[in-house]
C-alpha cells in the first residue's frame, strides 16, 4: 500500500520488505526505480510538480527520515520504520555479496566511489563492483558514462549524486540503461569511504540524525528550514482532515 504524504505517495514498507522487493526486481530483470524520499524533498516537490511526477512514477519509494514516518502517523496511516539510503544501501551491499549480485557505483567527489568500492571489497570479499564513476563529469563524457554502464550491465546502480539531483537523473536514463534496480543514495559514498561520519546511534535513535548533520556540515542550515515548514504544512493537512471528518 501507499501512503499519500502532500500528493507524494510512499510505501508502505519495512526493510525486509524492500529488500524483497530488491531481490524480485533483479529477477524480473525490468529496470525499476528505487527513491528513499525524506522530509524536505517532499516540501520540495510542493513547488515542484516535475519532481512530484517523479517520485510517483518510481517503482518503490520508501521513507527516508523520521519526518516522514512521523508525518505518516499524523496523517493516520503509519508507515512502520524508516528506510533510509544509507541503510538500504548497506543491506543490498550485504546481499549481492551473497548473490552475486553486480554492483555500479556513480557519484560523490572523484577518488569516493573508488575508495567506497575498497572498503566494500574489504568487508565483502566475494561483492562484485563492475564499476565506478565521480558524480562531477562534465555533460560531454555522460555518453561514455553510460556506454560503461550499459556494458558492465550490473544488477544495482547506485547512484550518489545529492537528492533530487540523482532522482531525476536516473528518470531521464532509466530506460536506456536498462538496469534492474537503480536507486538515489544521497551522500551515502562519502559515509561508506569514511569522508563524512554518520551520526552516533544515539543521535539515531533519538531520531536526531538531522540535527547531527546540521551541527556537523552547518551549510545544510538553508535546505533544513524545509524541515520546520514541512511540519507546519503536515500539520494544517491533519486540522483540515478532522474538520472533514
Ligand atoms: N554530488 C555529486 N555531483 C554533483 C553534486 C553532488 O556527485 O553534481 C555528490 C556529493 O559529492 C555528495 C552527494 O552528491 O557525495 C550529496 O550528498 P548530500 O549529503 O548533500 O545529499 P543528500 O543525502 O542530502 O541528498
Amino acid at each position: 500500500m501507499r501512503v499519500d504524504i502532500l500528493g507524494t505517495k510512499v510505501d508502505q514498507v519495512t526493510m525486509q520488505q524492500a529488500l524483497e522487493k530488491v531481490e524480485e526486481y533483479i529477477k524480473n530483470r525490468e529496470h525499476r526505480h528505487i527513491i528513499t524520499l525524506n522530509a524536505e524533498i517532499i516540501y520540495r516537490a510542493q513547488h515542484e510538480p516535475k519532481l512530484k511526477e517523479v517520485i510517483n512514477a518510481a517503482d518503490l519509494v520508501t521513507p527516508d527520515g523520521a519526518g516522514v514516518v512521523w508525518a505518516s502517523q499524523k496523517l493516520g496511516n503509519p508507515l512502520p520504520e524508516r528506510v533510509t539510503g544509507i541503510d538500504l544501501m548497506l543491506e543490498i551491499v550485504k546481499e549481492a555479496a551473497v548473490k552475486g549480485w553486480k554492483i555500479y557505483l556513480y557519484g560523490a567527489a572523484p577518488g569516493v566511489a573508488e575508495l567506497a568500492a575498497e572498503n566494500l571489497k574489504q568487508k565483502y570479499k566475494n561483492l562484485k563492483i563492475v564499476g565506478t564513476q565521480n558524480g562531477f563529469i562534465p555533460s560531454n563524457e555522460m555518453p561514455a558514462l553510460l556506454a560503461d554502464i550499459k556494458a558492465k550491465d550490473p544488477d544495482i546502480l547506485f547512484v550518489a549524486l545529492g537528492a533530487p539531483r540523482q532522482e531525476y537523473w536516473i528518470r531521464e536514463h532509466l530506460e536506456e540503461l536498462n538496469v534492474p534496480v537503480s536507486i538515489g543514495v544521497g551522500g551515502s559514498f562519502d559515509v561508506i569511504a569514511g569522508k563524512v561520519k554518520r551520526a552516533p546511534k544515539i543521535f539515531q535513535n533519538m531520531k536526531l540524525e538531522w540535527l547531527y548533520r546540521l551541527i556537523k556540515e552547518p551549510r545544510r542550515f538553508g535546505r533544513m528550514l524545509a524541515l520546520p515548514k514541512f511540519a507546519l504544512k503536515i500539520m494544517q493537512e491533519t486540522r483540515k482532515k478532522q474538520r472533514s471528518k
